[in-house]
């Protein structure tokens, strides 16, 4: 991480902080932090917050048994203060030690219940509430290494979609398919793998569905949805829907080719100045006009970054205007209950006139010979 990066970051938290005539923000765990300090602290019971003051410096405020790795953090490292509490000591005191009279603070939206309540207590005259867009509205904006970043997780997520022939196959259960490409998932340049999806035949139709003991049964079509989080910290999340052993029923491959037509049409039009919901109505339309309405029953897309589902939304409603730098997916769906159900899905970013995608393996569709 570039230290010219955090103080850039750290100067816009500040800016916006003044803007909406708050006295400062308090950020936890979690990848709000990470974007601030660098830090990729865990959360456990004891405090560890950044605390911004809007008119003031920075503080990480961390257990003395964290100190180390704290300042190992990309922020301490360019300078910034580490307070520690020890296991007798008031932290959510420390925590309001930096924000004297504090009226109005903005805290983490994925801040923990009990450390809200905490640190509320600790400064009874403040009123607390969640950071929400002040944050969102940064992070949504991707900066160069940041897309670096989503492109190497791109790439990692490719490769494992490429090998796919290795573990779909006619006998095999979803859930031995899916511990294979957890797998994978690490070996081809992850930390972690963040979530598989192995939706064969009707579980198809349910596009969160993960896994079961389902046997894979041949001409099945199998939507995979798999992602992970790289060293970086930056997310991947690729979808692709195979046929395994087999060719599939003619019903699915009229209404996937029509999927296949949306998602080009979606991926073609993304641009820098096209509204949220411009950009979901266009897949939309392909699927409608041809009868298949009722089946998209999701968003288009969701922006990833540090965490896999994050501003902008790609919705029907938000008028946004898509911005360069803008990263977030691109994945119609069509579902048909009890029988089957498809879903393409890349990555891409807004960058020029245009949109590039971070996720090139095929979308035609793939027989596997399973
Ligand atoms: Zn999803
Ligand atoms: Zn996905
Ligand atoms: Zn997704």
């Amino acid at each position: 991480m570039v230290t010219a990066d955090l103080s850039s970051r750290m100067q816009r938290v500040k800016t916006a902080l003044a803007d909406a005539a708050v006295d400062g923000l308090v950020v936890c765990p979690g990848s709000d932090l990470r974007y601030l300090t660098g830090y990729d602290a865990e959360s456990f019971e004891r405090l560890t917050a950044l605390v911004v003051p809007t008119d003031g410096d920075p503080q990480l405020v961390v257990p003395a048994l964290e100190l180390a790795e704290a300042e190992r953090s990309p922020a301490a490292l360019a300078g910034m203060d580490v307070r520690t509490h020890g296991d007798t000591e008031d932290a959510y005191a420390l925590a309001a030690q930096s924000l004297p009279a504090a009226r109005r603070v903005l805290v983490d939206d994925h801040m923990w219940a009990q450390k809200a309540f905490a640190l509320q207590s600790a400064m009874p005259k403040a009123r607390l509430a969640a950071a929400g867009s002040l944050l969102s509205d940064l992070r949504m904006v991707k900066g160069p290494d940041e897309v670096t970043s989503l492109r190497r997780a791109g790439a990692a997520i490719d490769r494992v979609h490429s090998r796919m022939a290795q573990f779909l196959k006619v006998g095999r259960t979803e859930r031995d398919v899916a511990a294979d490409i957890a797998d994978a998932i690490v070996a081809e340049g992850h930390v972690r793998a963040d979530f598989v999806i192995v939706g064969s035949g009707p579980n198809g139709a349910s596009p969160h569905h993960s896994v079961s003991d389902r046997v894979i049964e041949a001409g099945d079509p199998v939507v995979v949805d798999i992602g992970g989080t790289t060293a970086a910290g930056y997310c991947s999340d690729c979808t692709r829907t195979y046929v395994v052993g087999s060719s599939a029923a003619p019903d699915f491959v009229e209404y996937y080719e029509i999927l296949l037509e949306a998602q080009r049409a979606q991926c073609d039009l993304a641009r820098p100045g096209l509204t949220a919901e411009s950009l979901d109505r266009v897949g939309r339309k392909v699927i409608s006009e041809a009868g298949y309405g009722d089946y998209f029953i999701h968003r288009t897309g969701h922006g990833i970054g540090l965490d896999t589902h994050e501003e902008p939304y790609i919705v029907e409603g938000s008028t946004l205007a898509l911005q360069p730098g803008m990263a977030f997916s691109i994945e119609p769906g069509i579902y048909l209950p009890g029988r089957h159900g498809a879903r393409i899905e890349d990555i891409v970013v807004l960058a020029g006139d245009g949109a590039e995608r971070l996720n090139t393996t095929t979308r035609e569709l793939t027989i596997l010979e399973g």
